[in-house]
Protein backbone atom coordinates (compact mmCIF):
# COMPACT_ATOMS: atom_id res chain seq x y z
CA UNK A 1 0.00 0.00 0.00
CA UNK A 2 1.46 3.18 -1.03
CA UNK A 3 2.35 5.23 1.92
CA UNK A 4 2.81 9.10 2.49
CA UNK A 5 2.70 12.20 4.98
CA UNK A 6 -0.38 13.85 3.83
CA UNK A 7 -3.03 13.53 1.37
CA UNK A 8 -5.18 16.14 0.43
CA UNK A 9 -8.73 15.58 -0.64
CA UNK A 10 -9.83 18.22 -3.13
CA UNK A 11 -7.54 20.29 -5.33
CA UNK A 12 -9.31 23.61 -4.59
CA UNK A 13 -8.44 26.82 -3.41
CA UNK A 14 -8.22 24.88 -0.14
CA UNK A 15 -6.35 22.05 -1.03
CA UNK A 16 -4.38 24.01 -3.16
CA UNK A 17 -3.08 26.22 -0.91
CA UNK A 18 -2.57 23.48 1.85
CA UNK A 19 -0.09 22.18 -0.59
CA UNK A 20 1.60 25.08 -1.19
CA UNK A 21 2.53 25.52 2.39
CA UNK A 22 3.20 22.00 3.15
CA UNK A 23 5.47 22.19 0.53
CA UNK A 24 6.98 25.23 1.71
CA UNK A 25 7.42 23.83 4.95
CA UNK A 26 9.06 20.84 3.44
CA UNK A 27 6.18 18.46 3.28
CA UNK A 28 5.06 17.36 -0.31
CA UNK A 29 1.22 16.30 -0.14
CA UNK A 30 -0.51 14.55 -2.39
CA UNK A 31 -3.58 15.60 -3.67
CA UNK A 32 -6.59 13.90 -4.98
CA UNK A 33 -9.21 15.86 -7.32
CA UNK A 34 -12.24 13.97 -9.08
CA UNK A 35 -12.43 16.73 -11.84
CA UNK A 36 -10.05 16.38 -14.26
CA UNK A 37 -8.38 19.70 -13.55
CA UNK A 38 -8.71 22.75 -11.47
CA UNK A 39 -12.19 24.95 -11.48
CA UNK A 40 -13.41 26.51 -14.77
CA UNK A 41 -15.59 28.35 -13.53
CA UNK A 42 -15.34 32.25 -12.20
CA UNK A 43 -17.05 32.07 -9.09
CA UNK A 44 -14.51 33.56 -6.25
CA UNK A 45 -12.51 36.92 -7.71
CA UNK A 46 -10.33 37.97 -5.53
CA UNK A 47 -7.26 37.64 -3.24
CA UNK A 48 -7.02 39.84 -0.06
CA UNK A 49 -3.66 41.32 1.27
CA UNK A 50 -3.48 38.84 4.01
CA UNK A 51 -3.76 35.93 1.64
CA UNK A 52 -1.31 37.59 -0.65
CA UNK A 53 1.08 38.15 2.54
CA UNK A 54 1.15 34.26 2.72
CA UNK A 55 1.29 33.99 -1.22
CA UNK A 56 4.43 36.39 -0.77
CA UNK A 57 6.53 34.58 1.16
CA UNK A 58 5.34 31.28 -0.99
CA UNK A 59 6.76 32.43 -4.22
CA UNK A 60 3.15 33.43 -5.31
CA UNK A 61 2.63 37.10 -5.52
CA UNK A 62 4.23 37.46 -8.92
CA UNK A 63 2.69 34.48 -10.39
CA UNK A 64 -0.96 35.87 -8.68
CA UNK A 65 -0.37 39.37 -9.78
CA UNK A 66 -0.04 38.23 -13.73
CA UNK A 67 -3.08 36.53 -13.13
CA UNK A 68 -4.75 39.44 -12.56
CA UNK A 69 -6.49 41.73 -14.96
CA UNK A 70 -3.65 44.04 -16.42
CA UNK A 71 -3.24 47.93 -15.49
CA UNK A 72 -4.76 49.37 -11.97
CA UNK A 73 -6.89 46.84 -11.76
CA UNK A 74 -10.24 49.17 -10.56
CA UNK A 75 -13.04 47.20 -8.65
CA UNK A 76 -16.21 48.64 -8.79
CA UNK A 77 -18.54 47.59 -6.22
CA UNK A 78 -22.23 49.08 -6.19
CA UNK A 79 -26.00 48.33 -4.74
CA UNK A 80 -28.44 49.48 -7.68
CA UNK A 81 -31.47 49.41 -9.02
CA UNK A 82 -29.84 48.21 -12.12
CA UNK A 83 -26.35 48.32 -13.80
CA UNK A 84 -27.37 51.68 -15.61
CA UNK A 85 -28.44 52.93 -12.28
CA UNK A 86 -29.55 54.45 -10.23
CA UNK A 87 -27.02 53.46 -7.52
CA UNK A 88 -28.30 52.55 -4.04
CA UNK A 89 -25.03 52.25 -2.24
CA UNK A 90 -21.33 52.53 -3.51
CA UNK A 91 -18.47 50.44 -1.56
CA UNK A 92 -15.64 52.15 -3.78
CA UNK A 93 -14.24 54.37 -1.12
CA UNK A 94 -15.07 51.17 1.99
CA UNK A 95 -11.87 49.00 -0.16
CA UNK A 96 -9.82 52.15 -0.12
CA UNK A 97 -6.45 52.35 1.79
CA UNK A 98 -5.55 48.89 2.91
CA UNK A 99 -1.79 49.99 2.36
CA UNK A 100 -2.11 51.09 5.58
CA UNK A 101 -2.33 47.42 6.90
CA UNK A 102 -0.65 45.76 4.43
CA UNK A 103 3.06 46.48 2.66
CA UNK A 104 1.28 43.64 0.26
CA UNK A 105 -1.66 44.56 -2.26
CA UNK A 106 -4.55 42.46 -2.81
CA UNK A 107 -4.89 40.35 -6.03
CA UNK A 108 -7.53 40.15 -8.44
CA UNK A 109 -7.27 37.09 -10.20
CA UNK A 110 -10.45 34.76 -10.74
CA UNK A 111 -10.93 31.80 -8.60
CA UNK A 112 -10.10 29.56 -11.82
CA UNK A 113 -6.35 31.71 -12.68
CA UNK A 114 -6.20 31.62 -9.17
CA UNK A 115 -6.01 27.82 -8.64
CA UNK A 116 -3.99 27.37 -11.83
CA UNK A 117 -1.10 29.40 -10.22
CA UNK A 118 -1.35 27.96 -6.58
CA UNK A 119 -1.59 23.97 -8.71
CA UNK A 120 1.97 24.97 -10.51
CA UNK A 121 3.38 26.42 -7.39
CA UNK A 122 2.28 23.53 -5.10
CA UNK A 123 3.96 21.16 -7.82
CA UNK A 124 7.10 23.02 -8.09
CA UNK A 125 7.22 22.38 -4.07
CA UNK A 126 7.23 18.88 -4.14
CA UNK A 127 3.59 17.91 -4.25
CA UNK A 128 1.47 15.44 -6.65
CA UNK A 129 -1.61 16.56 -8.20
CA UNK A 130 -3.57 13.35 -9.01
CA UNK A 131 -6.94 14.73 -11.28
CA UNK A 132 -9.64 12.24 -12.45
CA UNK A 133 -9.02 10.27 -8.38
CA UNK A 134 -11.91 10.37 -5.86
CA UNK A 135 -11.80 9.56 -2.33
CA UNK A 136 -14.19 7.05 -1.44
CA UNK A 137 -14.12 6.37 2.00
CA UNK A 138 -11.49 6.75 4.77
CA UNK A 139 -11.04 4.48 8.09
CA UNK A 140 -8.65 6.10 10.53
CA UNK A 141 -6.24 3.59 13.54
CA UNK A 142 -3.87 4.95 15.63
CA UNK A 143 -1.10 5.35 13.52
CA UNK A 144 -2.77 6.39 10.60
CA UNK A 145 -5.40 6.86 8.44
CA UNK A 146 -6.45 4.74 4.94
CA UNK A 147 -8.16 6.02 2.04
CA UNK A 148 -10.59 4.56 -0.97
CA UNK A 149 -9.09 6.01 -4.12
CA UNK A 150 -10.47 5.41 -7.58
CA UNK A 151 -9.09 6.62 -10.63
CA UNK A 152 -11.88 7.19 -12.70
CA UNK A 153 -10.10 7.24 -15.83
CA UNK A 154 -9.16 3.74 -15.46
CA UNK A 155 -11.91 2.63 -13.00
CA UNK A 156 -8.99 1.23 -10.78
CA UNK A 157 -9.37 0.88 -6.90
CA UNK A 158 -6.57 1.22 -4.97
CA UNK A 159 -5.57 1.68 -1.05
CA UNK A 160 -3.81 4.90 0.22
CA UNK A 161 -2.33 5.13 3.34
CA UNK A 162 -1.24 8.67 4.71
CA UNK A 163 -0.14 9.88 8.49
CA UNK A 164 -3.26 12.77 8.00
CA UNK A 165 -5.34 13.67 5.83
CA UNK A 166 -6.43 17.39 5.11
CA UNK A 167 -10.04 17.29 3.84
CA UNK A 168 -10.63 20.03 1.65
CA UNK A 169 -13.67 18.57 -0.05
CA UNK A 170 -15.87 21.95 -0.33
CA UNK A 171 -19.46 21.96 0.56
CA UNK A 172 -20.48 18.54 -1.03
CA UNK A 173 -17.75 16.43 -0.54
CA UNK A 174 -18.85 14.36 2.36
CA UNK A 175 -15.52 13.91 4.04
CA UNK A 176 -16.83 15.85 7.38
CA UNK A 177 -20.20 13.73 7.78
CA UNK A 178 -18.04 10.57 6.66
CA UNK A 179 -15.86 11.49 9.87
CA UNK A 180 -18.40 12.17 12.32
CA UNK A 181 -18.23 15.37 12.53
CA UNK A 182 -22.03 17.76 12.61
CA UNK A 183 -22.46 21.12 11.61
CA UNK A 184 -24.83 23.85 12.39
CA UNK A 185 -25.85 27.04 10.86
CA UNK A 186 -29.00 28.57 9.56
CA UNK A 187 -29.08 26.34 6.40
CA UNK A 188 -30.00 27.57 3.10
CA UNK A 189 -30.87 31.24 1.99
CA UNK A 190 -31.87 29.80 -1.69
CA UNK A 191 -30.50 28.35 -5.07
CA UNK A 192 -29.31 30.17 -7.70
CA UNK A 193 -28.18 29.79 -11.56
CA UNK A 194 -25.47 31.88 -12.70
CA UNK A 195 -25.60 32.58 -16.27
CA UNK A 196 -22.78 33.58 -18.38
CA UNK A 197 -23.03 35.61 -21.32
CA UNK A 198 -21.40 38.25 -23.83
CA UNK A 199 -22.75 41.03 -24.51
CA UNK A 200 -21.43 44.55 -25.06
CA UNK A 201 -21.87 46.82 -21.61
CA UNK A 202 -18.98 49.22 -21.72
CA UNK A 203 -21.15 52.09 -21.98
CA UNK A 204 -22.66 51.83 -18.75
CA UNK A 205 -19.89 49.28 -17.16
CA UNK A 206 -17.47 52.05 -16.08
CA UNK A 207 -13.68 51.85 -16.39
CA UNK A 208 -12.79 49.24 -13.81
CA UNK A 209 -11.52 45.84 -14.57
CA UNK A 210 -13.67 43.78 -12.20
CA UNK A 211 -17.28 45.14 -11.60
CA UNK A 212 -19.99 43.50 -9.30
CA UNK A 213 -23.29 45.02 -9.12
CA UNK A 214 -26.28 43.58 -6.53
CA UNK A 215 -29.04 44.61 -7.90
CA UNK A 216 -31.86 44.94 -6.37
CA UNK A 217 -34.96 45.17 -8.20
CA UNK A 218 -38.71 44.30 -7.94
CA UNK A 219 -38.82 42.94 -10.81
CA UNK A 220 -36.68 40.19 -10.39
CA UNK A 221 -37.46 37.07 -9.22
CA UNK A 222 -36.71 37.53 -5.04
CA UNK A 223 -36.26 41.01 -5.93
CA UNK A 224 -32.60 40.81 -6.20
CA UNK A 225 -29.88 39.56 -8.87
CA UNK A 226 -26.10 39.44 -8.95
CA UNK A 227 -23.72 41.02 -12.41
CA UNK A 228 -20.69 40.08 -12.15
CA UNK A 229 -17.65 40.97 -14.15
CA UNK A 230 -15.46 37.77 -16.23
CA UNK A 231 -11.59 37.55 -17.01
CA UNK A 232 -12.82 37.76 -20.70
CA UNK A 233 -13.66 41.69 -21.52
CA UNK A 234 -17.28 41.61 -22.67
CA UNK A 235 -18.39 38.19 -20.88
CA UNK A 236 -20.30 38.81 -17.72
CA UNK A 237 -22.14 36.47 -15.31
CA UNK A 238 -25.61 37.21 -13.93
CA UNK A 239 -27.32 35.36 -10.68
CA UNK A 240 -30.48 34.83 -10.29
CA UNK A 241 -32.94 32.90 -8.18
CA UNK A 242 -33.00 29.75 -9.48
CA UNK A 243 -36.36 28.72 -11.99
CA UNK A 244 -36.02 25.29 -13.70
CA UNK A 245 -38.05 26.24 -15.91
CA UNK A 246 -37.24 29.46 -17.00
CA UNK A 247 -36.16 29.50 -20.81
CA UNK A 248 -33.69 31.62 -22.68
CA UNK A 249 -35.71 34.34 -23.53
CA UNK A 250 -36.56 34.96 -20.13
CA UNK A 251 -33.54 34.55 -18.88
CA UNK A 252 -32.74 37.19 -21.66
CA UNK A 253 -35.25 39.24 -20.29
CA UNK A 254 -34.01 39.46 -16.98
CA UNK A 255 -30.33 40.10 -17.64
CA UNK A 256 -31.99 43.12 -19.39
CA UNK A 257 -33.62 44.60 -16.15
CA UNK A 258 -30.57 43.76 -14.17
CA UNK A 259 -28.38 46.06 -16.63
CA UNK A 260 -31.26 48.53 -16.92
CA UNK A 261 -30.57 48.35 -20.94
CA UNK A 262 -33.91 47.24 -22.55
CA UNK A 263 -32.55 46.29 -25.90
CA UNK A 264 -29.32 45.05 -24.80
CA UNK A 265 -28.19 42.12 -27.40
CA UNK A 266 -27.42 39.18 -25.05
CA UNK A 267 -25.59 35.89 -25.99
CA UNK A 268 -25.96 32.78 -23.40
CA UNK A 269 -22.32 31.46 -22.68
CA UNK A 270 -23.50 28.48 -20.15
CA UNK A 271 -24.92 28.15 -16.72
CA UNK A 272 -24.26 27.04 -13.26
CA UNK A 273 -26.41 26.06 -10.28
CA UNK A 274 -24.91 27.14 -6.51
CA UNK A 275 -26.51 26.50 -3.56
CA UNK A 276 -26.46 30.07 -0.90
CA UNK A 277 -26.01 28.58 2.15
CA UNK A 278 -24.62 29.43 6.12
CA UNK A 279 -22.76 25.56 7.83
CA UNK A 280 -20.29 26.02 10.33
CA UNK A 281 -18.72 22.23 10.74
CA UNK A 282 -19.06 21.89 14.89
CA UNK A 283 -15.19 21.33 14.99
CA UNK A 284 -12.32 20.87 12.48
CA UNK A 285 -10.12 17.56 13.07
CA UNK A 286 -11.25 14.29 13.71
CA UNK A 287 -8.34 12.32 14.78
CA UNK A 288 -5.91 12.73 11.44
CA UNK A 289 -8.41 14.32 9.74
CA UNK A 290 -8.66 18.08 9.39
CA UNK A 291 -11.07 20.22 7.75
CA UNK A 292 -10.27 23.65 5.41
CA UNK A 293 -12.10 25.29 3.31
CA UNK A 294 -15.89 25.23 2.37
CA UNK A 295 -15.58 21.99 4.08
CA UNK A 296 -15.27 23.42 7.40
CA UNK A 297 -17.26 26.68 6.42
CA UNK A 298 -19.91 27.41 3.97
CA UNK A 299 -21.30 31.10 3.17
CA UNK A 300 -23.19 33.34 1.56
CA UNK A 301 -20.97 34.31 -1.73
CA UNK A 302 -22.04 38.48 -0.19
CA UNK A 303 -18.44 40.17 0.91
CA UNK A 304 -16.70 37.54 -1.21
CA UNK A 305 -14.34 35.86 1.51
CA UNK A 306 -15.34 32.21 0.89
CA UNK A 307 -12.53 31.51 -1.30
CA UNK A 308 -10.25 34.39 0.85
CA UNK A 309 -11.16 32.06 4.08
CA UNK A 310 -9.99 28.70 2.33
CA UNK A 311 -6.45 30.21 0.99
CA UNK A 312 -6.00 30.96 5.04
CA UNK A 313 -7.01 27.97 6.31
CA UNK A 314 -4.94 26.51 4.16
CA UNK A 315 -1.81 28.99 5.23
CA UNK A 316 -2.85 28.65 8.65
CA UNK A 317 -2.47 24.78 8.86
CA UNK A 318 0.51 24.30 6.87
CA UNK A 319 2.99 24.92 9.14
CA UNK A 320 1.73 23.58 12.00
CA UNK A 321 0.64 19.93 9.96
CA UNK A 322 4.65 20.86 9.20
CA UNK A 323 6.21 20.71 12.39
CA UNK A 324 4.40 17.76 13.92
CA UNK A 325 4.94 15.79 10.42
CA UNK A 326 8.73 16.66 10.52
CA UNK A 327 9.03 16.08 14.48
CA UNK A 328 9.19 19.33 15.48
CA UNK A 329 6.46 19.57 17.03
CA UNK A 330 4.14 17.64 19.71
CA UNK A 331 0.81 16.52 17.59
CA UNK A 332 -1.33 18.83 20.07
CA UNK A 333 0.17 21.70 18.06
CA UNK A 334 -2.99 20.24 15.60
CA UNK A 335 -5.58 20.51 18.36
CA UNK A 336 -4.30 24.80 17.67
CA UNK A 337 -6.28 24.09 14.16
CA UNK A 338 -10.07 23.93 15.34
CA UNK A 339 -9.08 26.71 18.20
CA UNK A 340 -8.55 29.32 15.83
CA UNK A 341 -10.00 28.70 12.55
CA UNK A 342 -13.25 27.71 13.56
CA UNK A 343 -14.26 31.17 15.33
CA UNK A 344 -12.52 33.00 12.66
CA UNK A 345 -14.84 31.03 10.31
CA UNK A 346 -17.73 31.53 12.08
CA UNK A 347 -16.84 35.33 12.12
CA UNK A 348 -16.57 35.31 8.34
CA UNK A 349 -19.82 33.40 8.05
CA UNK A 350 -21.74 35.75 10.00
CA UNK A 351 -20.53 39.05 8.10
CA UNK A 352 -21.34 37.35 4.96
CA UNK A 353 -24.61 36.78 6.20
CA UNK A 354 -25.46 40.02 7.88
CA UNK A 355 -24.18 41.31 4.38
CA UNK A 356 -26.17 39.39 2.54
CA UNK A 357 -29.38 41.30 4.18
CA UNK A 358 -27.95 44.35 3.50
CA UNK A 359 -27.00 43.91 -0.10
CA UNK A 360 -29.48 41.40 -1.03
CA UNK A 361 -32.08 40.14 1.00
CA UNK A 362 -33.61 42.65 3.43
CA UNK A 363 -36.60 40.36 3.95
CA UNK A 364 -34.43 38.34 5.78
CA UNK A 365 -33.00 40.88 8.54
CA UNK A 366 -33.73 39.79 12.31
CA UNK A 367 -32.24 40.82 15.45
CA UNK A 368 -30.25 37.63 15.46
CA UNK A 369 -27.91 38.80 12.48
CA UNK A 370 -27.47 42.59 12.72
CA UNK A 371 -25.07 44.93 11.41
CA UNK A 372 -21.91 43.36 9.19
CA UNK A 373 -18.84 43.89 11.70
CA UNK A 374 -16.10 46.81 10.41
CA UNK A 375 -14.78 44.92 7.60
CA UNK A 376 -11.01 45.68 8.10
CA UNK A 377 -11.39 44.27 11.57
CA UNK A 378 -12.65 41.33 10.19
CA UNK A 379 -9.35 40.91 7.57
CA UNK A 380 -7.00 42.31 9.78
CA UNK A 381 -7.89 42.69 13.75
CA UNK A 382 -8.75 38.34 14.28
CA UNK A 383 -7.17 37.88 17.43
CA UNK A 384 -6.70 33.96 18.16
CA UNK A 385 -5.32 34.35 21.66
CA UNK A 386 -6.66 30.40 22.61
CA UNK A 387 -4.69 28.95 20.04
CA UNK A 388 -1.22 28.03 19.47
CA UNK A 389 0.17 30.90 21.24
CA UNK A 390 1.32 32.07 24.92
CA UNK A 391 -1.66 33.97 25.73
CA UNK A 392 -0.93 36.67 27.96
CA UNK A 393 -3.11 36.80 31.38
CA UNK A 394 -5.29 40.65 32.30
CA UNK A 395 -4.60 41.62 28.83
CA UNK A 396 -7.82 43.28 28.02
CA UNK A 397 -9.35 42.82 24.51
CA UNK A 398 -11.99 40.89 22.50
CA UNK A 399 -11.51 38.12 19.45
CA UNK A 400 -11.67 41.08 17.31
CA UNK A 401 -9.11 43.91 17.61
CA UNK A 402 -9.60 47.35 15.74
CA UNK A 403 -6.20 47.14 13.10
CA UNK A 404 -6.16 51.15 13.19
CA UNK A 405 -4.65 50.59 16.49
CA UNK A 406 -3.01 47.46 16.76
CA UNK A 407 -2.26 45.43 20.47
CA UNK A 408 0.73 43.45 19.30
CA UNK A 409 -0.39 40.73 22.07
CA UNK A 410 -0.11 37.24 21.44
CA UNK A 411 -2.71 35.86 18.90
CA UNK A 412 -2.79 39.03 17.18
CA UNK A 413 -1.04 39.76 13.35
CA UNK A 414 2.77 41.12 13.59
CA UNK A 415 1.57 44.75 12.19
CA UNK A 416 2.90 46.16 9.69
CA UNK A 417 4.93 48.82 10.43
CA UNK A 418 7.30 50.59 7.66
CA UNK A 419 10.79 50.17 9.35
CA UNK A 420 13.93 50.60 7.34
CA UNK A 421 16.41 47.60 6.61
CA UNK A 422 19.67 47.39 4.81
CA UNK A 423 17.78 47.44 1.82
CA UNK A 424 15.28 49.85 2.31
CA UNK A 425 11.85 50.44 4.06
CA UNK A 426 10.31 46.67 4.98
CA UNK A 427 7.53 45.59 7.10
CA UNK A 428 7.71 42.98 9.72
CA UNK A 429 5.29 41.36 7.65
CA UNK A 430 7.59 41.29 4.71
CA UNK A 431 10.40 39.41 7.20
CA UNK A 432 7.54 36.37 7.34
CA UNK A 433 8.70 33.11 5.80
CA UNK A 434 9.13 29.62 6.68
CA UNK A 435 10.72 30.08 9.80
CA UNK A 436 10.36 31.67 13.38
CA UNK A 437 10.62 35.43 13.68
CA UNK A 438 12.76 37.31 16.67
CA UNK A 439 12.09 41.00 16.29
CA UNK A 440 13.93 42.22 19.47
CA UNK A 441 15.16 45.53 20.89
CA UNK A 442 18.14 43.96 22.54
CA UNK A 443 21.61 42.17 21.86
CA UNK A 444 19.97 39.29 24.12
CA UNK A 445 17.12 38.75 22.31
CA UNK A 446 18.92 37.21 18.84
CA UNK A 447 21.04 35.06 21.57
CA UNK A 448 17.89 33.70 23.47
CA UNK A 449 16.70 33.45 19.21
CA UNK A 450 19.97 31.44 18.95
CA UNK A 451 19.99 29.16 21.56
CA UNK A 452 16.06 28.07 21.20
CA UNK A 453 16.97 27.35 17.50
CA UNK A 454 19.70 25.23 18.98
CA UNK A 455 17.75 23.46 21.76
CA UNK A 456 14.37 22.82 19.49
CA UNK A 457 16.21 22.51 16.68
CA UNK A 458 14.06 24.65 14.15
CA UNK A 459 14.92 27.72 12.14
CA UNK A 460 15.26 31.08 13.60
CA UNK A 461 15.57 34.70 12.28
CA UNK A 462 15.87 37.20 14.60
CA UNK A 463 16.44 41.36 13.87
CA UNK A 464 17.31 43.92 16.27
CA UNK A 465 15.02 47.09 15.98
CA UNK A 466 17.02 50.34 16.15
CA UNK A 467 20.33 47.97 14.86
CA UNK A 468 19.18 45.55 11.97
CA UNK A 469 16.42 47.40 11.30
CA UNK A 470 15.46 51.12 11.83
CA UNK A 471 12.56 52.66 13.23
CA UNK A 472 12.65 56.06 11.87
CA UNK A 473 9.46 57.04 13.00
CA UNK A 474 9.91 55.86 16.23
CA UNK A 475 6.23 53.55 15.80
CA UNK A 476 7.43 50.05 16.50
CA UNK A 477 7.15 50.04 19.88
CA UNK A 478 3.52 52.02 20.06
CA UNK A 479 2.10 49.94 17.31
CA UNK A 480 3.35 46.82 18.69
CA UNK A 481 2.94 46.90 21.97
CA UNK A 482 6.39 45.70 22.58
CA UNK A 483 8.63 47.28 25.08
CA UNK A 484 11.93 49.07 23.32
CA UNK A 485 14.14 46.46 24.54
CA UNK A 486 11.38 43.08 24.83
CA UNK A 487 11.72 40.40 22.50
CA UNK A 488 8.72 39.28 20.17
CA UNK A 489 7.95 35.83 18.87
CA UNK A 490 6.24 35.76 15.85
CA UNK A 491 5.13 32.39 13.84
CA UNK A 492 5.69 31.42 10.17
CA UNK A 493 2.19 32.46 9.35
CA UNK A 494 2.82 35.81 10.98
CA UNK A 495 1.00 35.26 13.70
CA UNK A 496 2.55 36.55 17.22
CA UNK A 497 3.49 34.15 19.64
CA UNK A 498 4.79 35.62 22.71
CA UNK A 499 6.33 38.59 23.58
CA UNK A 500 8.14 39.60 26.44
CA UNK A 501 10.74 41.67 28.63
CA UNK A 502 13.04 39.17 29.26
CA UNK A 503 14.22 37.33 26.03
CA UNK A 504 15.35 34.69 28.39
CA UNK A 505 11.72 33.35 28.11
CA UNK A 506 12.05 32.73 24.53
CA UNK A 507 12.71 29.09 24.49
CA UNK A 508 10.06 27.90 27.09
CA UNK A 509 7.81 30.19 25.25
CA UNK A 510 8.36 27.85 22.11
CA UNK A 511 8.52 25.00 23.73
CA UNK A 512 5.46 25.59 24.56
CA UNK A 513 3.50 26.60 21.54
CA UNK A 514 5.36 23.04 19.66
CA UNK A 515 4.05 21.21 22.91
CA UNK A 516 7.89 19.39 23.16
C1 LIG B 1 -21.31 32.14 -7.25
C2 LIG B 1 -20.19 32.18 -6.24
C3 LIG B 1 -19.43 33.32 -6.13
C4 LIG B 1 -18.38 33.36 -5.22
N1 LIG B 1 -17.62 34.50 -5.11
C5 LIG B 1 -16.60 34.56 -4.24
C6 LIG B 1 -15.73 35.69 -4.18
O1 LIG B 1 -15.90 36.66 -4.91
N2 LIG B 1 -14.68 35.67 -3.30
C7 LIG B 1 -14.46 34.58 -2.49
O2 LIG B 1 -13.49 34.62 -1.72
N3 LIG B 1 -15.26 33.49 -2.52
C8 LIG B 1 -16.31 33.44 -3.38
N4 LIG B 1 -17.08 32.33 -3.46
C9 LIG B 1 -16.80 31.19 -2.58
C10 LIG B 1 -15.69 30.32 -3.10
O3 LIG B 1 -15.92 29.95 -4.44
C11 LIG B 1 -15.56 29.07 -2.23
O4 LIG B 1 -15.52 29.48 -0.88
C12 LIG B 1 -14.30 28.29 -2.57
O5 LIG B 1 -14.41 27.68 -3.83
C13 LIG B 1 -14.02 27.22 -1.52
O6 LIG B 1 -12.86 26.51 -1.90
P1 LIG B 1 -12.63 25.02 -1.39
O7 LIG B 1 -11.31 24.63 -1.93
O8 LIG B 1 -12.88 24.93 0.06
O9 LIG B 1 -13.80 24.19 -2.06
P2 LIG B 1 -14.09 23.86 -3.60
O10 LIG B 1 -13.71 24.99 -4.48
O11 LIG B 1 -15.51 23.41 -3.65
O12 LIG B 1 -13.12 22.65 -3.94
C14 LIG B 1 -13.35 21.35 -3.43
C15 LIG B 1 -12.79 20.35 -4.42
O13 LIG B 1 -12.83 19.07 -3.85
C16 LIG B 1 -13.16 18.15 -4.88
N5 LIG B 1 -13.71 16.94 -4.24
C17 LIG B 1 -14.82 16.86 -3.47
N6 LIG B 1 -14.96 15.63 -2.99
C18 LIG B 1 -13.94 14.90 -3.47
C19 LIG B 1 -13.56 13.53 -3.33
N7 LIG B 1 -14.26 12.67 -2.56
N8 LIG B 1 -12.44 13.09 -3.96
C20 LIG B 1 -11.70 13.95 -4.72
N9 LIG B 1 -12.03 15.26 -4.89
C21 LIG B 1 -13.13 15.72 -4.27
C22 LIG B 1 -14.17 18.88 -5.75
O14 LIG B 1 -14.24 18.32 -7.04
C23 LIG B 1 -13.59 20.29 -5.72
O15 LIG B 1 -12.73 20.53 -6.82
C24 LIG B 1 -18.13 32.25 -4.38
C25 LIG B 1 -18.91 31.09 -4.51
C26 LIG B 1 -19.93 31.04 -5.44
C27 LIG B 1 -20.77 29.81 -5.56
Amino acid sequence: MEQTDVVIVGAGLAGLSTAVFLGMHGVPATVLERHPGTSVQPKARGQAPVVMEGFAAAGLLEPILAASPPGDAGLTIKISRSMAGPVLHDFGGETAGLEAFSPVPGGMASQARAEQALAARAVELGATLRFRTGCEALSQDADGVTLTVRDLGSDAVERVRARYVVAADGHRGGLRELVGIGSHGRGTFGTSDSVRFAADLSAISGPDAVVLHYVQNPELPGGAGVLVSTDVPGEWVAAMDRDPARDEAGTVSLIRTMTGVADLQVRILGQDTWESAHRVADRLSEGRVLLVGDAAHVMPPTGGQGGNTAMLDGYHLGWRLAAVVRGEAGAALLDSHDAERRSYGEAVCDWQVANLVVRQRPDLADESIGEPMDGMALLFGYVCAGGAVVAERDVPGGEFEDPRDPSGRPGARVPHVALQGPAGPVSPRELIGPFWLVLTGADDGVIAARAAADELGVVVRAYRVGQDLHDPEAVWAARSGADPSGTMLVRPDGVVAWRGDDAGGLTKALRTVLHR
